[in-house]
């Protein structure tokens, strides 16, 4: 049996591009397209009235994909591997970055999905392992995680655990059975995000979702005896709040606290990429966050990451798709 393996490639961190194809209501308003995919590692600008302007119009990565491709194609060709190091006993992080409406839920839904049923199919052919699946579902908004898979809203804490490292305290944990209970689960989180909110794309622009799969397994010939180990490890699948949170200039009056908060999860989150990135030399912070301090044993070390960076190709985005690009830049 053939076993999804880490590459060898020196890098951890893969870094995937996504161009969403033109909505309808874009192209009734009349939108024109101003980024193309030529290959499958490179994306241009195109936009003829902008000849001869300063910023780069090419940009290479690991792998683009264009916007005829399907979420299928984005995971079987790109984040898949990743994912399914966590079978392997490795960590992994699969992030979806990019200005709201540009396709991180569309994109990080369909690679959920696709991972569970990967393992499901994964577990089924070693029958020789006895496997639990965990899954949970937090928010980070405002600097505040809570649980998506509860109905009490008070904010859990993080907490330092001497065997386990950083731990949400208290948070729903269930064992995952099958794919159906993946979806009513993952229906039950949907619902959690919209509470309250005026308006879900407000809030979903916020804020950080951190689905998390952790997969223990042994194997069965020693269960219950003295040389009997578990296998643990976990895969994150984080949908960002819009990047454009980021980029923002600095808010002031009384959006201070909350912009700031914002941020602050999104900058370090790039500041930890950005120094891994480079080799992971000297101090990296993962505790100026809540999200880099609960994803640190996911991010780094032997951990697998993939950024999945999403894009629209409407003309009037042009400053948002070039900060996206320049974030997958830097983390290359
Ligand atoms: P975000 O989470 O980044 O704010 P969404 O994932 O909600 O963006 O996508 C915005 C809209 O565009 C949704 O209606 C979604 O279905 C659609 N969409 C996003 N990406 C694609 C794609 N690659 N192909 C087709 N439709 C897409
Ligand atoms: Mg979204």
């Amino acid at each position: 049996e053939k076993m999804p393996m880490a590459s060898a490639r020196e890098e951890n961190i893969l870094v995937l591009v996504r161009l969403r194809p033109l909505n309808e209501k874009e192209i009734a308003a009349n939108e024109v397209a101003d980024w193309e995919c030529i290959n499958d590692t490179t994306i241009l600008y195109r936009n003829t009235l902008r000849e001869g302007s300063t910023f780069p119009s090419a940009y290479t990565f690991d792998r683009v994909f264009r916007g005829d491709y399907s979420t299928r194609q984005v995971y079987e060709e790109g984040a898949k591997e990743v994912a399914l190091s966590v079978v392997s006993g490795i960590n992994s992080s699969i992030f979806a970055y990019g200005q709201t409406s540009s396709g991180k839920t569309y994109t990080m839904t369909g690679i959920t999905e696709y991972t569970v049923a990967d393992i499901f199919e994964y577990i089924h052919r070693h029958e020789d392992r006895a496997f639990v699946l965990k899954f949970s579902a937090i928010e980070i908004y405002n600097e505040a995680i809570r649980d998506l898979l509860s109905m009490d809203s008070t904010p859990l804490r993080l907490l330092d655990d001497p065997e386990k490292g950083t731990i949400i305290e208290k948070v729903t944990e269930e064992t995952l059975k099958d794919w159906s209970h993946l979806k009513e689960l993952l229906s039950i989180c949907e619902g959690q995000r919209q509470i309250g909110e005026t308006s879900l794309n407000e809030k979903s622009s916020r804020s950080h979702q951190i689905l998390r799969l952790t997969i223990e397994s042994s194997a069965r010939e020693f269960i219950g005896k003295e040389n009997s180990t578990t296998l643990s490890a976990t895969v994150n699948f984080v949908d960002l709040a819009g990047s454009e949170r980021a980029s923002q200039a600095l808010p002031t009056g009384a959006r201070l606290k909350e912009g700031c908060h914002i941020n602050r999860s999104l900058l370090t989150l790039g500041t930890v990429i950005r120094k891994l990135s480079k080799g992971r030399y000297g101090h990296i912070n993962y505790r100026d966050s809540k999200l880099t301090r609960l994803l640190q044993p996911a991010l780094g070390g032997n951990a697998r990451t993939a950024i999945i960076c999403t894009l629209s190709p409407a003309r009037r985005h042009v400053e948002q798709t070039r900060n996206t690009l320049l974030f997958a830049c830097c983390a290359k």
